[in-house]
């Protein structure tokens, strides 16, 4: 997979060589490239943002050097990412589908985003998708990409090495049907008076299962009502 980042701020984005997404690199699985949005500005102060038409506060971002780097960065196969608190919410099923896409390019946002015209020029011409990671505001769009970057890093095949944690996880569509995941214990088997739920030391596989089934659909239910299990047979705990 190929990612491209246009930012003003090319290096809020350093963490991509970190960790997984680091290592996804080094092992030839994605290839990322940070793009600063001023180098397509024509000004000697390298501007990208004027007052609103209409009034109000803050400044936005000036439509001509999206346009400049944008047109150069897009292919017929790309999905152009941007995000927004007034995007449709990104999530675990978001990520899965955007996994099997060939290039993504992320345009974050800073000020009281991007020109609207922007959005509905390449609209008609790629795939687009306006995202909102969370119900808050961030001061730009760097820390979200971050964010989907490696939601979307993880799941590309041989990025984590046991694939049976990505089937497990919350919100995976896997074993756990969207439930959130349980509680995790390891060694020591005593910790401060505390100790292992004996089941786990068991080595009944059968019971382990539908303990942590359980364990998961307690937990959804007390931290996430909101959140329907989907598909699946999740319509409460595992009977004995
Ligand atoms: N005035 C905008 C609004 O209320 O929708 C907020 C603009 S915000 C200060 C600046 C940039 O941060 C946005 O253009 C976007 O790129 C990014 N951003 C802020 N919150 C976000 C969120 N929850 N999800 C995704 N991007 C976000």
């Amino acid at each position: 997979m190929r990612i491209d980042i246009v930012s003003i701020f090319p290096q809020y984005l350093a963490p991509v060589q970190l960790s997984l997404v680091g290592r996804a690199q080094s092992d030839g699985l994605i290839d990322i490239e940070i793009h600063d949005l001023r180098d397509a500005a024509t000004d000697r102060h390298r501007t990208v943002d004027d007052e609103p038409y209409g009034g109000g506060p803050g400044m936005v971002m000036t439509p001509e050097p999206w346009g400049v780097t944008l047109d150069r960065l897009l292919r017929p196969d790309s999905l152009l990412v941007v995000p927004t608190p007034s995007g449709r919410r990104f999530d675990q099923r978001t990520a899965t589908a955007w996994a099997d896409r060939r290039h993504l390019v992320f345009a974050c946002g800073r000020y009281e985003g991007i020109d609207t015209r922007v959005m509905e020029y390449y609209r008609p011409r790629v795939d687009l998708a306006e995202v909102c990671i969370g119900d808050y505001v961030l001061a730009g769009g760097e820390a979200a990409t971050l964010v989907m970057v490696e939601a979307v890093t993880r799941l590309l095949p041989g990025v984590v090495g046991n694939v049976q944690s990505i089937v497990d996880d919350s919100f995976a569509d896997g074993d756990m049907e969207s439930l959130l995941e349980g509680p995790v214990y390891t060694r020591p088997a005593k910790w401060r008076g505390m100790e292992v739920p004996s089941i786990l030391l068991s080595g009944d596989h059968g019971s382990i299962a539908r303990w942590r089934r359980d364990q998961a659909w307690q937990r959804t239910r007390q931290m996430r009502p909101d959140l329907p299990p989907r598909g699946g047979t999740s319509s409460g705990p595992v009977p004995d």
